[in-house]
């Protein structure tokens, strides 16, 4: 962090200070203390229920803040606790992709629009985590062709309606470069509708074998 990012920090901690998503103490985003209480599941080959695995269970209070905090706030501190917390996983995820032969990692894109809102795309940054922590290219083929509107604003029903028509198109690829077998990533998994639809538009393109990993899952 460079010195005008440190007084910025700073000022934003001044005007906005920060307390604990667990305990509400004053001064980090995660103390100490709930830091080392916190526990959660572990990736596991009994974690992969039809293809899909994922680190956090979303209606766990403290991942699921830290996941908001971090979409939402841009908050990287809350990356930061996510992936200390997900690490002891990744041998056990390398075990996996290995056995299914994958051989890429595959972001789920955000549509540009809300790109620009947001400022950054969540599932590209787990992407590139999990890509370098698995030795293995990210290749970004896939981009949305219209807004299907902020997912957690809608209704369950309304987010399987709005799938129907897949929103997902094949960048420009030649098929011939296109892996067999993909890790297809995105941040939250509630009904399987995006990662479906996303799946769909890679196996008619060729894909072979598409694993779905996501940050967290449930709603
Ligand atoms: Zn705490």
């Amino acid at each position: 962090m460079n010195k005008a990012e440190n007084i910025l920090k700073t000022i934003k901690n001044a005007v906005f200070p920060r307390f604990c998503v667990s305990c509400r103490a004053e001064g980090r985003l995660l103390c100490d203390f709930c830091n080392a209480n916190w526990q959660p599941p572990s990736i596991s080959l009994k974690n992969v229920v039809d293809g899909h695995l994922a680190s956090f269970n979303y209606a766990d209070p403290i991942a699921r803040q830290l996941i908001c905090a971090w979409k939402y706030h841009y908050d990287q501190s809350a990356w930061e606790h996510l992936k200390s917390k997900l690490r002891p996983g990744l041998a056990n995820l390398r075990h996996i992709v290995h056995a299914r032969k994958i051989e890429a990692v595959v972001p789920v894109p955000l549509h540009n629009r809300r790109l620009c809102e947001r400022g950054f795309d969540q599932a590209v940054e787990i992407s590139k985590f999990i890509a370098s922590e698995m030795d293995l290219p990210m290749v970004e083929v896939l981009t949305r062709n219209r807004s299907t509107g902020k997912q957690a604003e809608r209704e369950v029903e309304e987010r399987v309606q709005s799938m129907i028509n897949n929103p997902f198109v094949l960048k420009s690829y030649s098929a011939t470069k296109l892996p067999t077998s993909i890790l297809l990533i995105d941040d939250v998994f509630t009904t399987g509708a995006t990662a479906k639809a996303a799946s769909e538009i890679l196996q008619r393109a060729g894909v072979k074998n598409v694993m779905v990993y996501t940050l967290a899952k449930g709603k």
